[in-house]
């Protein structure tokens, strides 16, 4: 099995990790960061933006750029809340009932799993950068409370992203795995994961290597979005009583409120009060508005009392479906970015009498707990076991309207129950199974995951008829669902839709659609790199011109000399007529290896002038030289003409050699940029420019001056 990242798939941000040498790694971002922003966007020349490049077009383009995109994942129009729907970007039903968001730049909408696809499309590029290798295969994690659709999106923004998903595991399980991977106690945990958009509680027994998920719990409609709201609304509503104007209905302004309440929200969990400024936040009949206020602590903790409120209940459940009191926890650990605030971990402290664990990074345990579940599925990983649970009770609706549940809550996973139904009315040929997630007795309380009909069933009075219906959950807690007609053996299976999102024709479209377009990015990408080589290239070889011209005089390697200038005109040309897009990109091609070869016959010509010209001692020093290019940069070059920091000698200051390649001719990594042969602005003087006479004496022929 090849490799398989890790992917903390975030409300706020996503996080990827892989494990190598059996330790779990981080990987950071191709912009450097270890966390990538979950936000999706489109310039206002169509291209997509995914993390950080996403996040910051928020404000300028809020129209065109999606955060929070994970809330809508898997669920219908029919389900949101009033605060989902307060996004500045439009969001619309459509006639299945299914949640499309509108992009204005690319003139379309799309499913939130289309765009979540392009997240996890950039984590696993990210990956395959750093490790070398393509990755195809990842283990993503959901919040535990996730029901089946949302698992189910999930897994399908996977394959939307062209990779392999193999395991979704739940987050508080993956963040138990990091803390008590490499630890061999048994011990009773409690993880406590408030993110940015969702909420998980989950009981665990670890004991050797063995985790045991004994209950979960949680709400998937709450998280750090919901504290920065409260900051929102509590500025807007303080502007409007003062000047009439309802800064959400303006989507810039309303992004802007959004970032610096979130901006003091994470502040006031290290300080106890902190300024808000937001100028020209809007225009009034006097000119501009602004808005300059502080928040303390206190205000803050007393504008969310309820949302706290809500945190307890899931808590109290987990603990009392898992068997254990409050007492009997062993360690509380806290996850997600959330958990940071200290009213958070005070009402923590008031339901578990325990300081919470701190060896864990809230921000990166998740991704660390999914890279762990990789290695055991690879086998890196042995002695580790995980035994899951099924968060919702799942069940079918019966006459009258009443759920009867096959699988309680909380059962460990992978699971397989059956059980036995009839007809309701007599010569009844076909039943409906309405399949439902949830915990209310009546089914239209409950979350619909869909349904189905099995057909064929031979006349019989009411309730002869045995109808067999089985429920199958597998590791990844995604149900199968059957029913047999036991008199004929007619079964009829169904792997349940999410019911909110795009159906199996709609998938097949779009990887298609993403293949081809990644096979037209690769090939846009190829002419890109083309052209850029090209004109590195030339731009070294005008330098080795003027060198040689410097070394041997004009005409001291004339043949030479001249096959470069030709083999040099050509390329120019070709790229000018490139740009006017009436070249084909072959000839450019050629007539840049063309250039490749006079420069190495130019290069080789002005070495054995230099060894005819030399003794043997200066063979010596020419390697040196050439070692010294590779080995410092512009200011170690000035350090390098100073005798006293004379990097051989004794005393000198310590520096790490660079990956060291032994000198070389020009060709063909000469002109892909390397540390010596960087290109400087036209006209601007380099400190590395030699003073005419030294140089080809002392130095590397080839090297750069
Ligand atoms: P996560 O989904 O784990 O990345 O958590 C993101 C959420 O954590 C966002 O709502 C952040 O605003 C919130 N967050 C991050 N740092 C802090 C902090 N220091 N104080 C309060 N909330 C924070």
């Amino acid at each position: 099995m090849g490799r398989i990242v890790g992917i903390d798939l975030g409300t706020t941000n996503s996080v990827v990790a892989v494990l190598e040498g059996g330790r779990p790694q981080v990987i950071a971002s191709a912009e450097g960061g270890r966390t990538t922003p979950s936000v999706v966007g489109f310039s206002r020349e169509q291209e997509l933006l995914v993390g950080q490049l996403a996040r910051r077009q928020l404000v300028l383009n809020p129209r065109n750029t999606f955060a929070n995109l994970k809330r809508f994942v898997g669920r219908s129009w029919d389900e949101l809340d009033e605060g989902s729907l307060s996004v500045p970007y439009t969001v619309r039903c459509n006639d299945a009932g299914n949640v499309r968001v509108v992009c204005p730049a690319t003139e379309r909408e799309y499913a939130p799993e289309e765009l979540v696809a392009s997240i996890l499309r950039k984590l696993v590029d990210d990956a395959g950068t750093y490790l070398g290798e393509p990755v195809e295969a990842a283990v993503i994690t959901v919040p535990a409370y996730f029901n089946d659709a949302q698992r189910q999106v999930t897994r399908d923004a996977g394959r939307l992203a062209g990779i392999r998903v193999e395991r979704i595991l739940n987050e508080p399980t993956a963040a138990a795995l990091a803390y008590g991977f490499d630890r061999s106690v048994v011990k009773r945990v409690l993880v406590f994961d408030l993110g940015g958009g969702t909420f998980d509680v989950s009981v665990l027994r670890i004991a050797n290597g063995v985790f045991d998920v004994k209950a979960t719990s949680g709400d998937t409609q709450l998280g750090g979005n919901d504290w920065d709201r409260r900051i929102v609304d509590w500025l807007a509503d303080a502007f409007q009583a003062d000047h009439g104007m309802d800064l959400r209905r303006d989507r810039q302004a309303l992004q802007r409120l959004t970032e610096a309440a979130e901006k003091a929200k994470q502040e006031l969990s290290g300080v106890q009060s902190t300024p808000i400024s937001l100028p020209f936040i809007a225009t009034g009949g006097d000119g501009p508005l602004h808005i300059e206020t502080t928040l303390e602590r206190r205000r803050f903790e007393g504008l969310c009392p309820d949302l706290l409120d809500r945190l307890l209940r899931p808590v109290q459940r987990a603990l009392r479906d898992s068997g254990f009191a409050a007492e009997d926890i062993d360690d509380v650990v806290l996850v997600g970015g959330s958990t940071r605030m200290p009213m958070v971990q005070e009402m923590v402290r008031t339901l578990v009498p325990l300081e919470p664990c701190q060896s864990v990074n809230p921000d990166e345990v998740v991704a660390i707990g999914a890279a762990v579940q990789a290695g055991i599925l690879t086998g890196e990983l042995r002695d580790l076991m995980l035994n899951d649970v099924t968060p919702l009770s799942l069940g079918l609706e019966t006459i009258g309207g009443v759920m009867k549940v096959l699988i309680p809550r909380n059962t460990p996973i992978p699971v397989r129950k059956s059980d036995l139904f009839s007809t309701s009315e007599a010569n009844q040929s076909s039943v409906e199974v309405q399949v439902l997630q949830g915990e209310r007795s009546m089914a239209s309380d409950n979350k619909s995951l869909g349904r189905f009909r099995l057909s064929g069933i031979p006349p019989a009075p009411r309730g002869v008829p045995q109808v067999q219906v089985s429920f199958d959950i597998d590791a990844n807690g995604l149900l199968q669902v059957s029913a047999t007609d036991r008199t004929t053996g007619r079964q009829q299976s169904v792997t349940i839709q999410g019911g909110s999102n795009l159906s199996e024709e709609d998938i097949a479209v779009l990887i298609a659609e993403a293949e081809q377009k990644a096979t037209e990015d690769r090939r846009k990408r190829a002419d890109i790199d083309r052209r850029n080589r090209a004109q590195t290239l030339v731009a070294q070889a005008e330098r080795r011109l003027r060198d040689a011209a410097l070394e041997v005089g004009p005409y001291g390697a004339e043949r030479q000399q001249r096959a470069v200038e030709l083999a040099l005109r050509d390329v120019q040309d070709l790229i000018a007529e490139e740009a006017r897009g009436s070249v084909d990109l072959a000839e450019l091609e050629l007539a840049v290896s063309q250039l490749q070869e006079a420069l190495y016959g130019l290069n080789r010509r002005l070495l054995s002038e230099r060894k005819a010209d030399q003794g043997p001692l200066q063979g010596l020093k020419n390697t040196l030289g050439s070692l010294k290019d590779e080995l410092f940069s512009d200011d170690e070059w000035d350090d390098w003409d100073r005798p006293s920091s004379d990097p051989w000698s004794t005393g000198s200051r310590r520096y790490t050699p660079p990956p060291y390649s032994a000198p070389r001719p020009l060709e063909p990594s000469g002109y892909q940029g390397s540390g010596s042969d960087r290109e400087r602005p036209r006209g601007v003087v380099s400190r590395r420019e030699p003073p005419p006479r030294r140089g080809w004496d002392e130095g590397d022929p080839w090297a750069e001056r």
